[in-house]
């Protein structure tokens, strides 16, 4: 597996913000359903602060999006400020922000022993497709979802496209995909570490804080405290 993304930069950016993707030779009739959050627990990084950085405005990106994580703050209004800071940042330096992406420890291992059981991996992100459609794939995910940022003659236009994947949205996201591959909702674990993360953790049959914020560990079902994702693999179901 390769350390980082830059060399499958491949920037996708047709499609609907709600048409979730799917990877090819994706297995039917799953066991059970695993859903991610990306951002901080599938990988290390916040993206959006990654892509701030090539506007020189990654300080002031953290700053916000740590208030969102923590709850504090409405995701979506939050999101739409965050991402105006975006604006004229282009395209092409999407490969310098997937280089710099560093996979949890533990994500290839959790992948493939869900896959192993005759599982799904789901992810759902309040980041971007922009991004993900590079990393999902790469790590084995089988289907996920998340924000389009709009683009115009190959720079950010600070907007984003379509409806917010925000907390009630990754809920929804679960329950669909769970509908999808005829799996019950009992059958479903839930992986996140932001205030965004607690409505799909609530509606999945097990919500997991990873790497979590406070608000997060006080309503979890467990709270898992390495940050290794192998750490989920014996509750498997
Ligand atoms: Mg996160």
């Amino acid at each position: 597996m390769p350390r980082t993304f830059g060399s499958a930069a491949s920037v996708v950016s047709a499609g609907s913000t709600q048409a979730p993707r799917y990877r090819r030779g994706v297995p039917e009739n799953p066991r059970f359903l695993v859903v991610l959050d990306a951002d901080s627990t599938l990988i290390r990084n916040e993206v959006i602060e990654l892509i701030a950085d090539e506007a020189g405005r990654g300080a002031e990106v953290a700053a916000a999006t740590e208030a969102a994580m923590r709850g504090e703050v409405d995701f979506a209004t939050s999101l739409r400020s965050r991402v105006e800071a975006l604006r004229g940042v282009p395209v092409a330096s999407f490969a310098r922000v997937l280089s710099r992406i560093q996979p949890t420890p533990g994500v290839h291992e959790l992948i493939a022993a869900v896959h192993a059981r005759g599982g799904r991996v789901g992810v759902v992100s309040g980041g971007f497709h922009e991004i993900l459609d590079t990393v999902a794939p790469a790590l084995g995910v089988d289907v996920w979802r998340a924000n389009r940022l709009a683009v115009r003659d190959g720079l950010l236009t600070g907007v984003v496209e379509g409806d917010i994947v925000d907390a009630e949205a990754k809920a929804s996201a679960v329950r669909e995909w769970a509908t999808e591959g005829n799996v019950p909702l009992t059958r479903t674990i839930a992986i996140g570490d932001g205030a965004n993360d607690l409505r799909m953790m609530a509606v999945a049959g097990l919500g997991l804080a990873f790497n979590a914020k406070p608000a997060v560990r006080a309503q979890a079902d467990l709270v898992v405290e390495p940050v290794d994702l192998r750490e989920v693999i014996p509750l498997l179901p």
